[in-house]
């Protein structure tokens, strides 16, 4: 008979399995029920603060003998979860996993030896395991789409940022060789006014999450960038200030605004001055003034 883990290992990458597999044997599989069509369940999960719904099909009663060879492209047709990871395209998550484990354990296969499997590792070995792959195959995507950005003329939205970025964001210590790797790649396509364009694209969308290993960046390669772009990112580094979200580096921007030449202080604040015409932004460059301690 059909092995549903095997089946779902096939289909999702190690990293996902494992979180999967360890968070059934954790309990995180809270209930189970069947759905009105026959052969197919609904099951539910929980994190800390959601809970996720998979439904599933009882695969080695829906699914003909003769096509089991055909199970992991038959599994992927049609299971479904309402989670972030699956409903944003990145496939097989391990809410399914965990549904294919208790299925496994349901029809009594390899459920025992995948307990002891996990048993016989230490505990934290699992947890790095888990962890290096994730960070990797986000930081492989951010990679691959930052390149796409840059090296082509086609105009693609910034939501990769917002998408691969997000654990990134959240546990930017774990990250420094990321922004180490992210700082040199973005210095080379410096120092030409059209790639530097591109680059420029990224300044707001990055600065405003809010961390400060996103602002350094910028901060450290300001300087490489040609007069008039470096201009725009301060203007960006303005705006950000205004956007009302926490900045963990405010204290650093500010004084890195204090710190600018006059004439500099003098361009912004008429840019700031000339936008108020626009009906813009009131008052910012007052504000401004204060700020810069112009
Ligand atoms: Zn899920």
């Amino acid at each position: 008979m059909l092995s549903y883990l095997q089946i779902v290992s096939k289909i999702t990458s190690q990293g996902i399995y494992d979180r999967g597999v360890r968070d059934y044997l954790e309990g995180k599989l809270v209930s189970k029920k069947d759905l009105i069509l026959d052969n197919w369940r609904e099951y539910e999960c929980v994190s800390k603060r959601d809970r996720y719904i998979v439904k599933i099909p009882v695969l080695h009663l829906a699914l003909s003998p003769y096509k089991e060879d055909q199970a992991e492209k038959a599994l992927q047709e049609v299971v479904s979860c309402t989670c972030e990871y699956y409903q944003e395209g990145y496939g097989i998550c391990k809410h399914i996993v965990m549904a294919c484990a208790d299925l496994d354990n349901e029809f009594s296969i390899k459920l025992q030896q995948q307990k002891e499997k996990v048993a016989k590792k230490d505990l934290d070995s699992v947890l790095d395991g888990i962890f290096v792959a994730e960070k990797t195959r986000v930081q492989n995507e951010f990679f691959t789409e930052l390149d796409r950005f840059l090296n082509t003329s086609s105009y693609l939205t910034l939501s990769f940022i917002d998408k691969a970025a997000k654990n990134i964001n959240i546990k930017q210590d774990e990250y420094t060789d990321f922004f180490k790797k992210l700082e040199a790649l973005l210095k080379s396509y410096l120092r030409s006014y059209e790639t530097e364009k591109k680059v420029i694209k990224l300044v707001y969308q990055t600065l405003s999450y809010g961390r400060i290993s996103w602002y350094l960046i910028w901060h450290n390669l300001f300087t490489d960038f040609i007069p008039k772009n470096q201009f725009k990112i301060l203007i960006s580094m303005w705006q950000v200030t205004r956007a009302g979200i926490k900045l963990e580096y405010s204290d650093l921007l500010q004084s890195f605004f204090v710190g600018l030449e006059t004439d500099i202080k003098t361009e912004i604040f008429e840019y700031l001055k000339a936008d108020e015409n626009n009906f813009r932004d009131e008052k910012q460059w007052v504000e401004f003034s204060f700020y810069a301690d112009y």
